[in-house]
């Protein structure tokens, strides 16, 4: 049995984890931890999530949890989700982070810390939306510069971060392909008289409304006809089991920091 210890147990991701984990094959729910001041702590945390008792209080910190597991599954936010792979590290515990936002200090952060352990890192963990990911890099490639690239994303209206961590994905890869910078041709939002669109631009646009789960198309518009990829998750199961997968994935794995492509074989 692989112990896990999930963090943001009682967020959306976290509850699917534990929920997901239950009803897996080979791994545990060994350890459960939220903020400090979360209304939970102390109560078994297979209750909080709607599983009835499993006899694993939920915790408010990971130091109290760190012993008990032999991988962290992180949902949380970029400042808790570095506290638990800084934690991970020190234990030489293997760590899957599905948390997104964090930003460029911040992975270099990641990129210090995955020396003394092993992580998969991924804003996205569906095999949908990584298949989405190779499949986008080789379209971007093979239309080349003739084609317009926009990101349009869309999710609940509770989500922190925009764009999401996905669309970024996305923008990056078809970035790459392109032989550009993102962070010189990524585009915002678009307002007011601001003239023509560069042909280097790479458009990105985010939606906010009600409960949707996530949906990314990525758009190749040329003259006379636009080619359009579309995701849509329809609930977070999809995430979840990818981080099991990732989870039961990583724990054999020499230290250094991966994606679910590598998990997926899709490299
Ligand atoms: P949420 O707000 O429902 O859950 C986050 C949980 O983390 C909350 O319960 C919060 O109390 C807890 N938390 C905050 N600080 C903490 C700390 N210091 N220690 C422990 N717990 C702490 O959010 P969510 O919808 O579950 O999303 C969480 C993250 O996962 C976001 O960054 C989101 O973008 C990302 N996400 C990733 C994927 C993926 O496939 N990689 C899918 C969905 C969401």
């Amino acid at each position: 049995m692989i112990r896990t210890i999930v963090v943001g147990a009682a967020g959306r991701m976290g509850g699917t984890v534990i929920r997901t984990i239950h009803e897996a094959e080979g791994i545990e729910v060994s350890g459960a931890v939220e903020r400090s001041d979360h209304p939970f702590l102390n109560r078994d945390v297979g209750e909080v999530v709607g599983l009835g008792e499993i006899g694993v209080s939920l915790v408010g910190d990971i130091e109290r949890a760190i012993e008990v597991g032999e991988v962290v599954v992180d949902f949380t936010n970029p400042g808790a989700a570095l506290r638990s792979l800084e934690v991970s590290a020190r234990r030489s515990v293997a760590a899957v982070i599905g948390t997104t936002g964090f930003t460029p200090q911040q992975m270099d952060k990641v990129g210090e810390l995955v020396k003394k352990t092993r992580c998969v890192l991924s804003p996205n963990m569906s095999v949908g939306v990584n298949l989405m990911f190779k499949l986008v890099g080789e379209i971007a490639s093979i239309l080349g510069e003739e084609y317009d690239v926009e990101i349009l994303e869309a999710h609940h209206r509770f989500k922190k971060d925009s764009p999401s961590g996905t669309a970024m994905r996305l923008g990056e890869i078809a970035a790459s392909a392109l032989s550009r910078d993102f962070h010189q041709v990524g585009v915002f939002g678009r307002k007011g008289v601001i003239g023509e669109r560069k042909p280097q631009e790479i458009g990105m646009q985010a939606i906010r409304a009600g409960d949707i789960v996530g949906e990314h198309t990525v758009i190749f518009g040329g003259l006379g006809e636009r080619l359009e990829v579309t995701h849509r998750a329809h609930s977070r199961d999809n995430f979840a089991r990818g981080a099991v997968r990732a989870a039961k994935w990583v724990i054999t794995q020499p230290n250094g920091l991966y994606d679910m492509g590598d998990v997926l074989g899709l490299k």
